[in-house]
Order: structure tokens, then C-alpha cells, then sequence
């Protein structure tokens, strides 16, 4: 529900995108404590004399003041202070390819106007842990199983999502059926035709360790190999294509940062030439 035109709105909000727009202004999209999504119109920002200056940038938590229009959703800026402006993330590049993919996903789904606490901690939850450690993959795959709980889309990794037995503590092998949103048993797989993702227990280890904490830091020491991100990644991946519908680019480039080490770079150097032929 959106709040009545032309009155003033004061929220924490976090800085999702920052867009030029005609000569000297900026349009800002936020996401807010009380509001869900929103976007402002700050006139006059890259003038050298704007009260706006180094108030906001990307990732920043600021106490936001606008007021509110009901006309295009395009809310006009009042005041900004920044609360936390989280430097790191300007410096460490694997934190702000993760900071940016976290940020596009937050602009991209959750709803305008609409409060939103939950994922908003969440997503300050994230940014504050990663301004302050190196973000990995685990950080990445723990906000996105957070993130799909919270939009309902919970993956199911106690039983089959097809007949609904329970997976054993320790299953052997299994698979990840996209559609279904959650693990599907070998019976089903065979009997029902299904074309799933194949998963074995280490991996389901993995995704039950991240569902079960709440804590950021937590989900940052429950560590994967990278050839577990790869599978992960396919997991995740295709469940967030698959039920938000989404041009997932910002994710590919954020994980294989998060996934890049020298090594990696060599390993591809050396297999580049056979690959080309
Ligand atoms: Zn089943």
C-alpha cells in the first residue's frame, strides 16, 4: 500500500542503484525499513554545491526523508544523512561484485511501497558482514536461501517434494528438481520422468547447514570447495531463474569473482588453446 501524495516520509533505507538523470540530477533506488522498494528523484545532486554530497552512494544505510508522490513512484528526496557507509566495499572487489549482485536482486523483486523488515535485514545483515570480511560463495548461497524463504520459495530439503517421503540423514545420493523447488527421491526421478539436478549428500550438508543459521557469520564458516560452489551454484541458480523469472547476470558475474583465485586463472590459460580447436 502506498503511502497518500505529497506527504513526508522519514525510514532507514539502503542504496541499491544510483542513476543519473538529466543534466545534474539523480534517480536513487532504495530499499527501506518501512516501504519496501522505493525510488527518489534528488535534483541538483552532482552540482559542486548539492547538500546531497557524499550523503548516499552505493551500499550505504542512510536515514532518508521524502516526500511522497503518488505520480510514477518517483518520490521526491528531502533530506539524506548516511548511518553506515560501509568503505570497504569501494576497496574489496570480491565484497562489491557480491554487495552488487545482493543489491540487484533486492531492486529487482521485492515489491514497491510494500514493507519488507525481514528482507531488509537481511540485506543489511549481508552488506554490514561483508564490509568488514572478504564475501565467498557461502555468503552469496546463504542470503539467497534466505531471500527465497522469505519470498515463500523456501527450498524443501527434508523430504521428496514429489511423494513426500523423508530424505534419511544421510541419503547417499539424491537430486534437485528446480521446478519442484526442493530434493526428489530416486523412485520419483525414474517413475515420474523427471530430469532433476543429480546432488549428493556432501551438497545437501552444505544447504541444510546454511538453512539452519540465521547468522551471517555462521553461513561465512560453513565453507564449500569449488567444485561444490559449481553444483551449488547449478542448485540455487536454476531455483532463482526458475520461480523469479530473472536475467540472473549480476549472479554470474558476483560468483565468479567469488570463486576466482589465480590458480583458476592458469587452470583456464593452460585449457584455453585445446578448448578453441
Ligand atoms: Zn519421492
Amino acid at each position: 500500500m502506498h503511502p497518500p501524495a505529497n506527504q513526508i516520509e522519514k525510514t532507514r533505507a539502503i542504496v541499491l542503484r544510483v542513476i543519473p538523470y538529466s543534466q545534474t540530477s539523480h534517480i536513487v533506488n532504495w530499499l527501506t525499513a518501512n516501504s519496501g522498494t522505493l525510488a527518489t528523484l534528488v535534483k541538483g545532486a552532482s552540482r559542486p554545491k548539492s547538500a546531497y554530497l557524499g550523503q548516499y552512494d552505493l551500499f550505504y544505510t542512510c536515514e532518508l526523508l521524502y516526500y511522497t508522490r503518488a505520480r510514477n513512484h518517483l518520490h521526491m528526496i528531502r533530506e539524506c544523512s548516511p548511518i553506515h557507509a560501509r568503505p570497504q566495499l569501494r576497496v574489496e572487489w570480491r565484497s562489491a561484485a557480491c554487495a552488487s549482485y545482493c543489491c540487484d536482486l533486492a531492486r529487482r523483486t521485492i515489491p514497491q511501497g510494500v514493507p519488507q523488515r525481514p528482507l531488509y535485514a537481511l540485506l543489511e545483515s549481508v552488506l554490514e558482514l561483508i564490509a568488514h570480511r572478504v564475501a565467498t560463495p557461502s555468503i552469496l548461497f546463504w542470503y539467497e536461501l534466505r531471500f527465497l524463504e522469505q519470498m515463500g520459495l523456501w527450498p524443501r530439503l527434508d523430504s521428496c517434494v514429489s511423494c513426500g517421503r523423508t530424505v534419511p540423514a544421510n541419503p547417499g545420493s539424491l537430486s534437485f528438481d528446480t521446478a519442484g523447488g526442493g530434493v526428489v527421491c530416486k523412485a520419483c526421478v525414474r517413475s515420474r520422468a523427471l530430469t532433476p539436478i543429480g546432488m549428493g549428500a556432501d551438497i545437501l550438508a552444505l544447504l541444510r547447514a546454511w538453512q539452519g543459521t540465521e547468522d551471517p557469520k555462521a553461513a561465512l564458516r560453513v565453507r564449500c570447495s569449488d567444485g561444490q560452489a559449481r553444483q551449488i551454484d547449478q542448485i540455487l541458480g536454476g531455483t532463482m531463474t526458475y520461480h523469479l523469472d530473472l536475467e540472473m547476470a549480476a549472479r554470474r558475474i558476483a560468483l565468479r569473482m567469488l570463486t576466482f583465485t589465480p590458480q583458476t586463472l592458469n587452470r583456464k590459460r593452460q585449457t584455453s588453446p585445446s578448448s578453441t580447436v
